[in-house]
C-alpha cells in the first residue's frame, strides 16, 4: 500500500504534512507521489479537489482521505490534530472504502474533435460575454431554450457546493444521478425555462448545444476552462467512481448538518 500527501501548501498544511510524514516513517508507510494507493489531502475541500485531478489517471486504483486545515469541509472531515489517529489507523489496515457518482463532460468541438472530463463537485457553463443561449435535450429529446447567466451541473457529492448556492437539492451521494442547476434564467412573457433543479439519473443524458455563439467559459470543480468552437457538451454519470477511505462513520447527513445547520439549533 502506498502513499501520497496533497496539501494545500500555506504554512500550517505544510506542518501538518511534515507531522504526517513523520507518522508514516514510524509505521513505515511506504509513500509514492507518482502511483499511490491512498492520498492524503491537508487543507479544505479544495485542496481535494486538486488531488482528485492530480490523479484522476488511477482513479480505478486511488482512493482519498481529506485532513482540514481550516474549516470542517464535506471532503476534509479530519481534523489536523487528530493525524496521529489517521496515521494508526492507515497503517493497521484493512479499511473500508466508499464509493461515490461523479459527472462525465464530453465536449464536442466544430471541427469534429472531442475532449471527455470527470467532475467530482461540478461543471459550470458560462459565456465569456453577454447572455448564456443554449438549447438543452434531456434523453436525446429537446426541452428548452435557456438563456441566463450560466448552468450548473453537479454530482450528488457536489450537490452541498456551488449546487446548494443555486437552490439546488441536496443528494445523497449513494444515489447515482447529476442534477442541473439554472444561474438567472430570463423568464418573461417571450422566453421561458423550467426554473427547478433537475435530477438525472443514471443512464440519462443531458446535451446541450450553442444557439449562437460558441466560445463558452467552463468549470470543472476549481478548474477554470475557456473553450472555443463548441458544437455540444454532453453530462451524464460517468461509468468511474471516486474512492474515500473511510476509517470511521460520519454519516452524510451529519455532514450536512455539522455545515449548514447551527449547532444549537436543536429544537425545542
Ligand atoms: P474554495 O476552496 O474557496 O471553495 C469554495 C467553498 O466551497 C469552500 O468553502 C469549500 O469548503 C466549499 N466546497 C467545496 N466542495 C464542496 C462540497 N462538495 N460540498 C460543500 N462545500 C464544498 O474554492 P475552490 O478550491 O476553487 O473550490 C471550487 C469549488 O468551489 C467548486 O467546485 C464549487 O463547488 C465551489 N464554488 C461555490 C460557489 C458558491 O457557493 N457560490 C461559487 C463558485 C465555486
Amino acid at each position: 500500500m502506498k502513499f501520497a500527501i496533497q496539501s494545500k501548501e500555506d504554512v500550517l498544511s505544510e506542518n501538518v504534512k511534515k507531522q504526517m510524514e513523520r507518522y508514516f516513517q514510524d509505521f513505515q508507510i511506504e509513500m509514492d507521489e507518482e502511483n499511490p494507493d491512498i492520498v492524503v489531502s491537508i487543507g479544505g475541500d479544495g485542496t481535494l479537489l486538486q488531488a482528485f485531478h492530480r490523479y484522476q489517471h488511477r482513479i480505478k486504483e486511488t482512493a482519498f482521505v481529506g485532513v482540514h486545515t481550516g474549516h470542517l469541509g464535506f471532503y476534509a472531515d479530519w481534523l489536523s490534530t487528530e493525524i496521529d489517529k489517521l496515521a494508526e489507523a492507515i497503517a493497521r489496515n484493512p479499511f473500508e472504502i466508499v464509493e461515490y457518482p461523479l459527472l462525465e463532460v464530453l465536449i464536442r468541438y466544430r471541427d469534429g474533435e472531442d475532449s471527455r472530463f470527470i467532475a467530482l463537485n461540478e461543471c459550470t457553463i458560462k459565456s465569456k460575454g453577454g447572455t448564456l443561449v443554449l438549447d438543452i435535450q434531456m434523453k436525446n429529446k429537446y426541452f428548452e431554450t435557456f438563456r441566463g447567466d450560466g448552468l450548473c451541473v453537479s454530482t450528488p457529492t457536489g450537490s452541498t457546493a456551488y449546487n446548494k448556492a443555486l437552490g439546488g437539492a441536496i443528494i445523497h451521494p449513494t444515489i447515482e444521478a447529476f442534477q442541473v442547476t439554472e444561474m438567472a434564467s430570463i423568464n418573461n412573457r417571450v422566453f421561458r425555462t423550467i426554473g427547478s433543479p433537475l435530477i438525472l439519473p443514471k443512464h440519462h443524458t443531458c446535451l446541450i448545444h450553442p444557439n449562437g455563439d460558441t466560445d463558452f467559459q467552463i468549470t470543472l470543480d476549481h478548474l477554470s476552462l475557456d473553450e472555443e468552437n463548441i458544437q455540444s457538451i454532453q453530462f451524464r454519470v460517468a461509468d468511474e467512481k471516486v474512492r474515500f477511505v473511510r476509517f470511521r462513520p460520519f454519516p452524510f447527513w451529519n455532514r450536512v448538518r455539522d455545515a449548514f445547520v447551527a449547532d444549537d439549533n436543536r429544537g425545542i
